[in-house]
């Protein structure tokens, strides 16, 4: 694996550790305070406490973050209260054309986008730059589809023609999104934008990690022309902020560990508010005997690496058909070798640094786990900390077994085992183990066969011929989690109309819903059985 010097700072990445500038009064900044102060300013934090945010990669200081407080948090909502109930008022041409506008200008600043995102994060520069284009996809998709999915839809009445029914959808009011770090700009945009299209307003909170991309990404929908405090922002950690936000909200869209998830979904039900969980997984990939094998293999790395496997939807399960096993694996193992790490934030970097000493140990512990209990390296296997702090290679791991943590738990970083099998029965039954059910793929030069199997895994999204994203950016389609990988789903449809509540409003003509006209009860009956009867015969609804 190629280690290069950060172009970018000029500075040799090793050289550079973790300096705190309260103590290191010389250690300089790597961002420009102007522009990170112009940016927590918008943040709803009122105590005065702060936190200093490090870059992963090189340990540099990038800024100092204000903490939000509950009570924040209660004054935000008052606020997004009154914003909520003007802009669910707004037209659904108002709405098009603020999230048009932001499109324009996500793409526009597609490159301050990605540096802030490197910096925070640590991740290679190809990865960030899926983060701005995943956030314009989705707000051109709103844009262009909002009044198709919230205008009101006639429906069937009970009566044919004399009952008219109409079906409407209507805000539910302030939604609270709570995301995580690991695509901090996509993961805490992303829902909301779907929420304020619907004409909700929007409190969210970023993972501490994470905060600058967020509130980059908040400076850019003011920008856009949303009104003022109709999407605020705190920051902090979630176990402190996380109640109140749920105590006061309309719906939650929490995006992060099951764990947490889990913990989320039982504040949402003692108040009875909805809730959409977006978890985690231990996606398989299947590659099937008649594969195109250099295409799967550069799909293997692409969803076992990207962004140091620190993806929600990355593979860390690969199944591959006994008879293609060996040369596949050798491809794969070869594509690995030959990744380029780095702390740089130039293009050519094929992955960065993992985002935090938890991280590293979690990806260091599983490999140890496989190997103290008989597993094989066939690439990577130890952390770099000559190129930064939270360095890991790329691995891949063979011979891993049930005993194994990394067989079943989510690992969230670079580490992949492949398991040969012998026919697409058990490849089936291996790819549905487990207690997760997010993203899988197949590879397959029959597509209708990949198509038959793809429906028979047990996963919210299955990927034929390509790794993850072919789900993942068709934001027409939805996006979420079978399991133990979550509740609910973003994008298409299901994406807006889980910020909604939906209300029918039916009017009846001339015909009354009881005897009447003389009717006995029992004529009454009658009449309405022999008229239901007619309406299985005219083959109706
Ligand atoms: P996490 O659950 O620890 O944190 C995620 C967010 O929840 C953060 O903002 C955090 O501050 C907040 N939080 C933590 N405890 C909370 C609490 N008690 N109440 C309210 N909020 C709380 O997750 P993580 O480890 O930071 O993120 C990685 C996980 O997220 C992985 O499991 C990954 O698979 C999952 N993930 C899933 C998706 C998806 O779309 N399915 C996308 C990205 C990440």
């Amino acid at each position: 694996m190629t280690t290069p010097k950060s172009k970018k700072t000029g500075a040799d990445p090793k050289s550079l550790g973790p300096l705190d500038p309260e103590h290191h009064p010389h250690a300089t900044y790597a961002l420009d305070q102007a522009m990170v102060r112009g940016l927590t300013a918008r943040l709803a934090a009122s105590s005065g406490t702060t936190t200093t945010l490090y870059s992963p990669a090189t340990g540099q200081p990038l800024g100092v973050i204000p903490i939000s407080t509950p009570e924040d948090v209660e004054a935000a909502f008052t606020t997004a209260r009154l914003v909520a109930a003007r802009w669910a008022q707004s037209s659904y041409k108002e709405r098009s054309a603020a999230l048009l506008r932001l499109h324009d200008l996500i793409l526009q600043r597609r490159d301050e986008i990605m540096d802030l995102i490197c910096w925070e994060s640590g991740k290679a520069r190809i990865h960030a730059f899926d983060e701005p284009l995943h956030v314009a996809l989705t707000a051109r998709y709103y844009a262009r589809t909002l009044k198709r999915h919230l205008e009101p839809k006639k429906r069937a009445g009970v009566v044919p023609i004399l009952t008219q029914i109409e079906e409407h959808r209507m805000p539910k009011g302030v939604v609270a999104i709570i995301s995580p770090w690991n695509y901090p700009f996509t993961m805490a945009l992303v829902d909301g934008i779907a929420a304020i299209a619907a004409g909700n307003a929007v409190i969210s909170k970023p993972d501490h990690h994470t905060p600058l991309s967020a509130l980059l990404g908040l400076q850019l929908i003011e920008e856009a022309g949303f009104p003022t405090g109709l999407w605020q922002m705190v920051a902090g950690q979630g176990r402190v902020l996380g109640t109140p936000m749920i105590a006061n909200a309309d719906y939650v869209c929490f995006t992060g560990s099951t764990a947490t998830g889990k913990a989320i979904a039982g504040q949402c039900a003692e108040r009875l508010i909805g809730c959409s969980l977006e978890l985690g997984g231990k996606n398989p990939i299947l590659v099937l005997r008649d594969a195109d094998l250099d295409r799967a293999a550069e799909g293997a790395v692409r969803a076992a690496f990207s962004n140091g496997g620190q993806l929600c939807v990355s593979t860390e399960r690969l199944y591959v058909d006994q008879e293609i096993h060996d040369e596949f694996v050798a491809k794969f193992v070869e594509r690995t070798k030959a990744m380029v790490l780095g702390a740089s934030h130039e293009w050519g970097i094929d992955m960065g640094s993992l985002i935090s000493a938890e991280q590293l140990a979690t990806v260091d512990e599983h490999v140890k786990d496989a190997v103290k209990h008989g597993a094989r390296v066939l690439a990577g296997g130890k952390a770099r900390p000559d190129l930064g702090p939270y360095f890991y290679e790329p691995t891949i791991l063979d011979g891993v077994t049930s005993a194994m943590a990394c067989h079943g738990d989510e690992t969230f970083g670079p580490v992949i085992s492949v398991y040969p099998f012998t026919t697409e029965e058990e490849a089936i039954a291996l790819a549905n183990e487990g207690e997760y059910g997010l993203n899988a793929a197949v590879y397959s030069r029959d597509i209708a066969r990949a198509k038959r199997v793809a429906t028979r895994i047990h996963c919210g999204t299955v990927n034929v011929n390509e790794a993850f994203g072919a789900t993942f950016a068709s934001i027409d389609a939805p996006m979420g989690g079978m399991r133990s990988s979550g509740l609910g789903r973003r994008q298409g449809a299901e994406g807006i109309h889980r910020y909604t509540e939906v209300q029918s409003v039916a009017t009846m003509y001339l015909l009354r819903l009881g005897p009447h006209w003389g009717l006995t009860d029992e004529a009454y009956a009658g009449v309405m059985t022999g008229a239901v009867k007619l309406l299985r015969y005219l083959g109706r609804a």
